[in-house]
């Protein structure tokens, strides 16, 4: 499918790491002290990062890829050592969070549309 998507130019990249810490997906990497999308099904290409970028290294492009895949975001962010994390057992980590609210959101949607659709 062709969707919009984040384009980091690594010319420009200083490899600050903001737009890692940024993004709630943890869809962004720091390879060679460069920023890379660790995989493009993790990117919802909202574009959390760009502000924060230093360097307007980080701008939009519509282009074919893989759908954004919200489960595979989850299952990456439940496996992967949070930096963002503290010893509190009740903290929540921002992008998970995020998503949970996404998903409570769309559970909501599905239900108000079942609701309509019998009440019609
Ligand atoms: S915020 Fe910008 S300069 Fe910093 S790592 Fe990301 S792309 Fe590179």
């Amino acid at each position: 499918m062709i969707r919009q998507m984040i384009k980091i130019n690594e010319e420009k990249c200083n490899g600050c790491g903001a737009c890692a810490t940024a993004c709630h997906e943890s869809a962004i990497v720091l390879r060679d002290g460069k920023a890379h999308v660790l995989r493009d099904d993790y990117c919802d290409g909202l574009g959390d990062c760009l502000p924060i970028c230093p360097m307007s290294a980080i701008t939009f492009e519509q282009r074919e890829t893989l759908p954004y895949d919200k489960t595979a975001v989850l299952q990456h962010l439940a496996k992967s050592p949070s930096p963002k994390t503290s010893g509190c057992p009740a903290f929540v980590p921002k992008p998970s969070a995020h998503l949970m609210l996404q998903h409570q959101m769309d559970y909501c949607h599905q239900a108000l549309n079942f609701a309509n659709g019998r009440c019609k």
